[in-house]
């Protein structure tokens, strides 16, 4: 099955995406110990397909300082389990230093990257979205994974490289 992945910083709302992405939790991972639990596996079907979707946010860590640490194991974990990429940013905060980082390894790994700027609740905070522009991301897509706008503008973007 086509697999595609969920990354991004704590809180910018990626399980929140998965959540509304896929229609039920089918498993959480992991036997082995140091794995257990840090990414969680749904069914997302679409236009009469189905795709596997990875959340790699299992771990939240609570010390700012180890989020640089985090980032980059997702970002493992996509390229070793994902066709497809979709980076989750918080729309309603400034762009992060740690975002650049996880962008520029994504970006260098020439896997299908998309963005999506989570939290655009409303059309006037759309511009908001542009500042992500700095990200070098080329596919953006402004959304609300709480209210579900463009969300399915996303899984067609997603779904048309799988
Ligand atoms: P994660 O740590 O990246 O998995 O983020 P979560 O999905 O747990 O969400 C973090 C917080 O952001 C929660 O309080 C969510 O309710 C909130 N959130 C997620 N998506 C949206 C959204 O589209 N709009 C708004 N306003 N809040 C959101
Ligand atoms: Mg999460």
């Amino acid at each position: 099955m086509p697999t595609f992945a969920i990354v991004g910083r704590p809180n910018v709302g990626k399980s929140t995406l998965f959540n509304r992405l896929t229609e039920s939790r089918r498993s959480i991972v992991g036997d082995e110990p140091g794995i257990t639990r840090d990414r969680i596996y749904g069914e997302v079907r679409w236009a009469g397909r189905t795709a596997r979707l990875v959340d790699t946010g299992g771990i939240v860590p609570d010390d700012e300082a180890l989020i640089p640490a985090e980032i980059f194991r997702q970002a493992r974990v996509a390229l070793e389990e994902a066709e497809a990429i979709v980076m989750v940013v918080d729309g309603r905060t400034e762009l992060a230093a740690p975002d650049l980082d996880l962008a520029r390894l994504l970006l260098r790994t020439g896997k299908p990257l998309f963005l999506a700027v989570n939290k655009i609740d409303t059309p006037q905070l759309d511009a908001s979205a542009e500042n992500f522009r700095q990200l070098g991301i080329q596919n953006l897509v402004a959304i609300s994974a709480e209210h579900g706008h463009n969300v399915g503008d996303l899984l067609d973007e997603v779904f048309a490289v799988l």
